[in-house]
């Protein structure tokens, strides 16, 4: 392929994008029926003979950009969704274009040097002890993975086991706490480690999600306490300096699932809810959720970096940390794309303050939503403390029909939830490029819709 047609298809590209970036404020937030009807035109026989590269992005763009869910824009509030800030999209396209492998540093010393600065502004901006260790990998699930399998690693090797090597049959057992209301990829993570979905104590939790810290079993120095930051429903956050102190005191390692709720830590606003945080051992978080960089983004921190390092190296555990990090030490992938770079960016472009402004501002946005929908006579069912926001529209089924409507309007997208047994319609405001008038206009939707949708109960 010659240089002109590069040019020209990337250029394409850029224009095709732009417009599409430009415009996803004028179309129904879900896609059309129409458009998803359309999908059907991508069945196509695999082809004999090869296509034009630009006829390959023009159908990609004519078929498919109609048919995205419009998450990148400015009033997607469904599950817990980042946008894609400006800079960190524009420096993902670009180490799109470099193409490298980020296993080894001789494979791409840009990339080595670009995590390592990455990994301790993360640090930095989340309030994490600097000797950490850490990795960036595909998101809050993976995130997990790796943290629990650095506890693994450090409390199998203090009963004198290699896991490693030995794997876990006739392992000395390892005791897992987690919450009752532990998010499912946590458990998936406990499943993929040999600790089991179901082999764990679960301790009961308050009106808001959050873990008991009264309530946690005898701690022992082969127990895991998994803590949440970050209810994926209420946003609540777990009592981590109860937790933490408890835990340490015997020994216990901590792993915080903080996907979201880690993000509360930079913002000084919400330092207090977050407190205690830093005084466990591993901490898990999305890049992808609030800091608004592009799928696929995952960030996980381990004090101990040594545990995390024999966990993940593809060298004999025995080795000595060498000097120069190792991305693919840290992480379960070996080759894989340049993540760092995209978060990198993302914090290159905030700062310290504009991290900060991101979460307030979001959280800002959710207690509008809150205090509207409450003033309206709907039923806010948890207490915004961050960023998500749990509203029921009367019995269940009537909630259930607000949801659909609601997303058939198009004005904004919100999803559903069970919250203590109670159909709700879940508000997650992440994007940083919702504005005040976004918050009105789909707060104004969704109560002219509720109304309306109640009434035909
Ligand atoms: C979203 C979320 C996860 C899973 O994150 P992925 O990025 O989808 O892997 C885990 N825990 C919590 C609390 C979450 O909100």
């Amino acid at each position: 392929m010659s240089n002109d047609t590069i040019e020209s298809l990337l250029q394409d590209c850029t224009a095709r994008a732009t417009t599409y970036l430009n415009t996803i404020d004028q179309r129904s937030v879900a896609p059309s029926a129409a458009a998803q009807a359309d999908l059907a035109q991508f069945v196509m026989p695999f082809p004999a003979k090869s296509t034009d590269p630009a006829e390959v992005l023009a159908t990609l763009d004519q078929i498919g950009s109609p048919a995205t869910v419009a998450s990148a824009g400015q009033r997607y509030f469904g599950f817990v969704t980042g946008g894609s800030l400006p800079a960190t999209l524009a420096a993902n396209w670009l180490a799109a274009a470099w193409d490298q492998n980020s296993a080894f540093s001789v494979m791409s010393p840009v990339v080595a040097q670009i995590e390592r600065v990455a990994l301790g502004w993360m640090l930095d901006v989340l309030g994490l002890p600097t000797e950490s260790a850490g990795g960036f990998v595909t998101g809050a699930t993976m995130a997990n993975f790796v943290g629990l399998g650095a506890a693994r690693h450090a409390l199998l090797t203090r009963a004198g086991w290699d896991v490693e090597a030995q794997g876990l049959f006739g392992a000395p057992p390892i005791q897992v706490v987690v919450g009752d209301e532990v998010h499912v990829s946590l458990l998936k993570a406990l499943g993929m480690l040999g600790l089991g979905r179901e082999r764990v104590h679960r301790v009961p939790t308050d009106a808001q999600g959050r873990m008991v810290a009264e309530k946690l079993p005898p701690l022992t120095d082969m127990t895991i306490v998994c803590t949440q930051a970050g209810n994926v429903n209420s946003g609540a956050i777990d009592p981590h300096d109860a937790i933490c102190t408890s835990s340490r005191a015997k020994g216990a390692w901590v792993h915080v699932d903080g996907a979201f709720g880690l993000w509360a830590k930079a913002s000084p606003q919400f330092q207090e809810i977050a407190a205690g945080i830093e005084l466990a051992d591993s901490w898990a978080t999305d890049t992808h959720k609030w800091l608004n960089v592009p799928y696929d983004g995952g960030f996980v921190a381990c004090r101990d970096a040594q545990a995390m390092h024999q966990a993940f190296t593809i060298n004999a555990p025995y080795l000595e940390l060498q000097a120069q990090r190792e991305p693919c030490h840290y992480t379960p992938e070996m080759s894989r794309r340049a993540r760092g770079i995209d978060v990198w960016a993302a914090l290159y472009s905030l700062g310290r303050e504009g991290a900060a402004a991101l979460i307030e501002r979001t959280c800002r946005h959710a207690s509008r939503f809150g205090q509207g929908l409450a003033e309206a006579g709907f039923d806010v069912l948890n207490d915004v403390v961050l960023n998500q926001v749990l509203v029921s529209f009367g019995d269940d089924e009537t909630t259930n029909r607000v949801i659909e409507a609601v997303q058939a309007d198009g004005t904004c997208w919100c999803g559903g939830t069970v919250w203590h047994g109670r159909a709700a319609m879940r508000i997650s405001v992440s994007s940083w490029a919702t504005t005040d008038d976004d918050v009105e206009r789909s707060l104004a939707a969704i109560i002219r819709v509720a109304k309306g949708a109640a009434g035909r109960g």
